[in-house]
C-alpha cells in the first residue's frame, strides 16, 4: 500500500515551522491515549492511584494494565497486592475501586506518604506459572509457598515488562 507523503503537506509544514523542527525528525510521536505521561508515571509509582476496576485493561497474558503499563493493584483495606486477573480479582464489581501502582520494591503506596506492606497473590502466580509456581502439585507445594515469601516484584516486572507492553501481550483479552 502506498501511503501519501505528509512531509510536504502545506499545513504540517507550517505547523512545524510554528513549533521551530526543521526536521520531520524533530516530532516525538506522544499518544496521551496510549502512553503514560511523565507526570502519571511518577504518580503512579510514588503515591499510587484510585480508579474503577473497568478503566484497566486486561492483557491477553492475564496481567492488567494502564495505557501500555503493567500494574499492581490492590485494595484500599487489606488483601494481597494481585499481578493478574486472577479469581479473586475476577471477584470483584467493574465499578470497585482499586489501588494500581507500578511500584517495584518496598510497601505499596496509598496516596502520599503512605504505603502498606503486602504479599503477592498466590492465585495470581497460580495463574501466570509464575517460574514453575503450582500449588496444586504435592511436591512443588513448599516450592511455591517459599516462592511467595522470597517474592520480588522487581523481578517480575523484568519478566514481565512492566514498561511499553507490546505485541500479543498488549492484545486485550476478550471482555466476558
Ligand atoms: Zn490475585
Amino acid at each position: 500500500m502506498q501511503l501519501p507523503d505528509f512531509t510536504e503537506f502545506e499545513p504540517f509544514r507550517e505547523l512545524r515551522l510554528a513549533m521551530g523542527a526543521r526536521k520531520t525528525g524533530h516530532f516525538e510521536l506522544f499518544n496521551a491515549e496510549k502512553h503514560l505521561t511523565g507526570k502519571e508515571r511518577s504518580e503512579l509509582d510514588q503515591q499510587g492511584r484510585q480508579l474503577p476496576l473497568a478503566r484497566l485493561k486486561r492483557f491477553a497474558d492475564h496481567t492488567w494494565g494502564l495505557k501500555n503499563t503493567r500494574l499492581v493493584v490492590y485494595l484500599e483495606n487489606a488483601g494481597d497486592y494481585h499481578l493478574a486477573q486472577c479469581p479473586v480479582t475476577d471477584a470483584w464489581s467493574a465499578s470497585q475501586t482499586v489501588w494500581i501502582s507500578t511500584r517495584r520494591t518496598g510497601g505499596l503506596p496509598v496516596g502520599p506518604q503512605q504505603e502498606q506492606q503486602r504479599e503477592v497473590c498466590a492465585h495470581c502466580l497460580q495463574l501466570l506459572g509464575y517460574k514453575g509456581f503450582d500449588l496444586q502439585r504435592n511436591r512443588k507445594i513448599a516450592y511455591s509457598k517459599n516462592l511467595v515469601k522470597t517474592f520480588s516484584r522487581e523481578e517480575f516486572f523484568r519478566i514481565y515488562t512492566l514498561y511499553p507492553v507490546q505485541g500479543m501481550a498488549e492484545k486485550l483479552a476478550e471482555n466476558e
